[in-house]
């Protein structure tokens, strides 16, 4: 049986061999060739049925399904008829599967006709989609996992690769061992895993990599590094550059300090070599100039032709399994789905198709208003599904205080013991990876299927079923009459080409018309699916044909450096970030013996002196203080830390610790732009506990 990892965005294809479920990696899916790192190895010891939730529960006494759904509808329509629409919302997640993810959205946003559905993806991609979308006019990403053997120059940027997205990372230590002529750069504040065999490690100021890409861009301009045949497909070309003047290496390397040698020494390599592959994540995406970072980044490859081309452009890496996949369903508060936005005409296309006159007119809530909405008790309803807020959104005390006082709170989850299902009235038993079915998109544009191949928990449903019986329950049954997931890949499909004529970049019609057996059968592709490109697309923008009106690429002013967070009292920058063997709040990675091998238990790394400073030594317990909570965890000293900079993984939960829950330290500082949160940069002071 062959599926995908339900882990990272790299969708590694898993085989899943006898009677015993043996995990192997799937030597035939493109994304990993048959490589699995030690999380995706680790699979099938998640299987165990300790902590799932497996039986539905009404403020915590066990129902049946039928009274836990009942009340579920009977609420949502009390709050709705005494508070209209706009007084329920849904908290989803990249963890969720493309039809799960499509139900919710059709749920909410046609027939409910609110747009109030946000995803924790708003926590880890939204900067990016801003980026894809203001640059190329489509959440498009140009490029494919063969980029990376194929590039001349890897830059990691705000990525710890070797980490978060480790399959990724090997194929890239493969290329290079392949190519020695290949060269890797890091840019992060961090010495990290990722930087052991870099040829060159740009250890910047936090929040200065907005003005080290407008630099660049000023040198491309200045060196001859413009590419001649992208200019008739750009706009905004000269506005940009000038925008750009003002960083020449000098005042860039001031403002990034870093030794002004290598700025140029980067700058340089960038210009000179022909295939250029730019890969970040969290570092560029999670700041207050997210949107910002990502256009400085797309600028750059845009202006150089270094896009659209083998081993070249700008690939942004996706946390999780199906951020992408929920992106194309519209899986984000400000977007409808297949890549649609609130226009009247999108609007009225999409109320067509689903044959609904309820479809939300306007953008809903993102996750940091949605929570503050509910606790100012505007937001009387939320259904949170496979996700933790609790523990990962910023000031999660906050959040754990508005949910606590919400009069209804739904989760619908695999664990019960989540600090968020601690929080709900009624709690909905989920199928977990390895018993529900459907589809997922990696960060190449890649949907593979994950099929189940053990028995469900319990009473454990999937997400799209328990959201198509609420909504027959609330009386839209003929839209939600699904029998099997393949029915909703369908319509999702049928919709990417509805009235599409090639402007929108996200097209799977080629599969509008797929069977329950072909879409058994299907194997992983690369979108757009269309009839005239029916085995997918490896790179977009080959052609140079952009996804704006006027068919070019758009440059954008570049992002000025966040201003300076500290002070006298907290005068710490700490970062947040994940480690090698876990993953997000740890309800299945917490529980396999061997992946907590690697850390144990939470912590906080710093550099030697600034411990020294703080009387501090390895091993003590430490208390992180910020303006929003405090944390304590154990001192690791690290001196690949810059002075005054500290880091604290993002894992650990209350559940493992009262004072365990980083993000409740963190700001709930958003991008205005994207609405996603600076989890990457919070001012903290640090002392013995
Ligand atoms: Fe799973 Fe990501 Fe590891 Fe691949 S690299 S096995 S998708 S966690």
């Amino acid at each position: 049986m062959k599926t995908t990892c339900p882990y990272c965005g790299v969708g590694c294809g898993v085989e899943v061999t006898g009677q015993d479920a043996v995990i192997g990696g799937d030597r035939q899916h493109p994304a990993n060739g048959g490589r699995l790192c030690v999380k995706g190895a680790a699979l099938g010891e998640t299987l165990s049925y300790d902590d799932r939730l497996l039986w539905p529960q009404l403020h915590g006494e066990r129902v049946s399904m039928a009274s836990a759904l009942d009340h579920v509808a009977g609420e949502l329509q009390r709050i709705i008829k005494q508070h209209g629409p706009q007084a329920v919302a849904f908290y989803g997640s990249g963890q969720l599967l493309t039809e799960d993810y499509y139900t919710a959205n059709k749920l909410m946003k046609g027939f409910i006709g609110a747009a109030n559905i946000d995803t924790n993806s708003r926590l880890c991609m939204a900067s990016a989609v801003v980026g894809y979308k203001r640059a190329l006019g489509a959440d498009a990403v140009p490029c494919c996992y063969e980029d990376i053997e194929q590039a001349d120059l890897v830059i990691l940027a705000g990525a710890n690769m070797a980490w978060a997205h480790p399959v990724a990372w090997q194929r890239l230590m493969q290329a290079r061992r392949e190519r020695p002529q290949m060269q890797l750069v890091v840019i992060d504040p961090r010495r990290t895993a990722s930087c052991d065999t870099a040829d060159m490690h740009l250890a910047l100021k936090p929040g200065t990599d907005g003005a080290l890409f407008a630099g660049l861009l000023n040198w491309l301009a200045q060196q001859g590094g413009i590419d001649a045949g992208m200019l008739p497909h750009l706009s905004n070309v000269e506005s940009t550059l000038a925008g750009c003047a003002v960083w020449d290496s000098a005042t860039v390397a001031a403002a990034c300090q870093l030794p002004e040698s290598a700025v140029i020494a980067f700058w340089q390599l960038f210009a000179t070599v022909p295939r250029v592959l730019t890969m970040w994540c969290m570092g560029i995406n999670q700041s207050q100039t997210g949107s910002d970072n990502n256009n400085a980044i797309l600028n750059v490859h845009l202006l150089s032709g270094k896009i659209g081309r083998p081993g070249c452009g700008p690939f942004s890496l996706t946390g999780q399994p199906n951020a992408m996949g929920g992106r194309e369903v519209g899986g984000l508060a400000n977007q409808l789905a297949a890549h649609m936005g609130f226009s009247a005409e999108e609007i009225d296309r999409l109320g067509r198709f689903w044959h609904s006159d309820r479809v939300a007119r306007q953008p809903g809530l993102m996750a940091v208003p949605l929570f503050e909405a509910i606790a100012r008790g505007e937001v009387k309803a939320v259904w949170i599904m496979g996700t933790n807020p609790a523990v990962s959104m910023p000031e999660g005390n906050r959040v754990t205080q508005a949910l606590a006082n919400c009069e209804l709170v739904v989760v619908s989850e695999v664990s019960a013991r989540s600090d968020t299902a601690a929080l709900a009235h009624v709690l909905l038993p989920a199928q977990a990876w390895g018993e529900k079915s459907g589809t997922v998109t990696n960060s190449e544009r890649r949907i593979s299927r994950q099929r189940s191949f053990v028995a469900p928990a319990g009473e454990a449903k999937p997400d799209w079923w328990l959201l198509a019986e609420v909504a027959r329950r609330l009386g839209f049954g003929a839209a939600f009459a699904w029998q099997h997931p393949s029915e909703i890949f369908a319509e999702h499909a049928a919709l990417s080409g509805f009235e599409n004529n090639g402007t929108r970049a996200f097209d799977i019609s080629a599969l509008a018309g797929i069977t329950r057996e072909q879409y058994d059968q299907l194997m992983p592709v690369q979108w757009p699916i269309t009839a005239a490109t029916p085995d997918g697309v490896a790179r977009l923008f080959a052609d140079r044909r952009f996804f704006h009106a006027d068919g070019k690429a758009r440059l954008l002013p570049p992002a000025m450096p966040v201003t300076t967070l500290t002070d006298a009292c907290y005068s710490l920058l700490m970062n947040t970030g994940r480690i090698r063997d876990q993953w997000h709040t740890m309800t299945r990675t917490g529980n396999v013996v061997r992946l907590m091998q690697h850390y144990d238990e939470p912590f906080v790394a710093l550099h030697p002196q600034d411990a020294d400073a703080r009387g501090l030594h390895q091993g003590d317990i430490a208390r992180v203080q910020s303006a929003s909570g405090w944390w304590c965890g154990r001192v690791t000293l690290d001196d690949g830390l810059r002075r005054g900079e500290i880091f604290v993984p993002m894992h650990w939960t209350q559940q493992f610790s009262a004072q365990a829950r980083v993000d409740s330290l963190v700001a709930a500082r958003c991008c205005p732009v994207s609405g996603q949160p600076a989890l990457k940069q919070t001012a903290v002071r640090i002392q013995p506990l």
